[in-house]
């Protein structure tokens, strides 16, 4: 029988003087679409140092092309299902596809970058001392049975779709946190992450806002997935990077719903993207793919009352904001 470990102290080197106010902080998965937003505002603070790791199979150097370079940042090509060696305060654990069409491309890589990515994670913030936040899902409730979700739901999941390499996976991710928490003393920070958009994404990664955006402005129909009257909750990435500094900063293990609850049919948030950005552009059904939720709607009353948070930006502020990225990546300037 083993009796617990007590909790890993700082290295007495980072707790020493010279270090005392400085933060290195690593965040895999920092070359992706969240990813490089948190990076942008963590960078924005002179006394961090930010360490990147990333595999680059979904994101870009180009995202983090204004850091590279800088003396208080560091880019390194590494895959966290690989042990990794470094000495750091924090961890922002993102590293994973988001995206369906890339988390099933490679299901069971999906899975291990969740499963073995987060042990290695949790391995290195047990041997360095470090705070370690993962960035989970809304997936977790599967195709939800209670609506909003608040973090008690404990998820109605298939375990054998197609989704499941990403669903169950982030479910296993958390009980690990748990696990490292309970057994080992871990500091560790769960962030239930809901639908996120906002400059940066993929233009052809197959998340809904991104392909509607990109249809509109390519002038190419709107593809609403039958029967367009599911529902999600969209939260701009500015107030998506603000929970989960908080989150990180602040006194509470998780999970926390981090989302917006302004929920939209499919056909609604279609119906938006013509209004606002191309009022002649066509609206058309087409299938779906198996398992996709019904609904979704974060539940933010604990993130609201334990970190004083709430999203700022509504999804008709957000999405102009999204398409002045969009033209200029795509080459399509605005009409006088
Ligand atoms: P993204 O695909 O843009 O970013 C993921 C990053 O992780 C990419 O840069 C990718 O190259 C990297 N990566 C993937 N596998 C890796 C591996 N094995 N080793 C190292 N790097 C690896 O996705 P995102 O939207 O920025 O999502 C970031 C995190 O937030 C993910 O953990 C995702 O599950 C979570 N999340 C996102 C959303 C959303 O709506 N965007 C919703 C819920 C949860
Ligand atoms: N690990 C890592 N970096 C470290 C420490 C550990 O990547 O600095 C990995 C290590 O390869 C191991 C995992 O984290 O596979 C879990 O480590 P832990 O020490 O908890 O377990 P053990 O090595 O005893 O199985
Ligand atoms: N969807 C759609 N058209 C598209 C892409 C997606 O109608 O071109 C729908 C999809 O069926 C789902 C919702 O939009 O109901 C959100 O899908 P996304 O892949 O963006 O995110 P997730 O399913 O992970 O929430």
């Amino acid at each position: 029988q083993t009796t617990p470990k007590p909790p890993p102290q700082p290295s007495p080197l980072r707790n020493s003087k010279f270090f005392k106010s400085n933060m290195r902080i690593l965040v895999t998965g920092g070359a992706g679409f969240i990813g490089s937003h948190l990076v942008d505002r963590l960078m924005e603070n002179e006394k961090n140092e930010v360490i990147v790791v990333d595999n680059f199979f979904t994101g870009s150097k180009d995202n983090l092309r204004k850091w590279i370079g800088h003396p208080r940042f560091e880019l390194i090509r590494h895959d966290v299902t690989e042990t990794l060696l470094v000495e750091v305060d924090q961890i922002y654990h993102l590293a994973c596809p988001a995206s369906p069409i890339f988390y099933k491309y490679n299901p069971v890589k999906t899975i291990k970058t969740n499963v073995i990515g987060t042990l290695n994670m949790l391995g290195l913030a047990k041997r360095v001392g470090a705070r370690i936040l993962l960035t989970s899902t809304s997936e977790v409730y599967g195709d939800p049975l209670v609506h909003p979700q608040p973090e008690t739901y404990w998820g109605n999941v298939n375990p054998i779709g197609v989704r499941s390499c990403y669903d169950e996976g982030k479910r296993v991710a958390e009980t690990l946190m748990f696990d490292y928490h309970r057994q080992h003393g871990i500091e560790i920070r769960i962030a239930r992450i809901f639908n996120t958009y906002g400059p940066r994404m993929n233009i052809d990664d197959g998340r809904v806002v991104s392909n509607f955006i990109a249809q509109a402005l390519r002038d190419e129909p709107l593809t609403v997935q039958l029967p367009g009257t599911q529902t999600r909750s969209f939260c701009y990435v500015s107030d998506m990077v603000d929970g989960l500094i908080r989150l990180m900063e602040g006194e509470h293990t998780g999970p926390i719903n981090i989302g917006n609850p302004g929920e939209f049919t499919m056909l609604e948030l279609a119906e938006t993207v013509k209004e606002l950005i191309n009022p002649n552009v066509e609206i058309k059904t087409v299938e779906n793919t198996p398992d996709d939720p019904r609904q979704r709607k974060p539940d933010i009353t604990k993130a609201k009352e334990l970190l004083g948070w709430e999203p700022k930006i509504k999804l008709r502020e957000g999405l102009p904001l999204m398409e002045e990225d969009f033209r200029l990546r795509l080459g399509v300037p605005k009409k006088k």
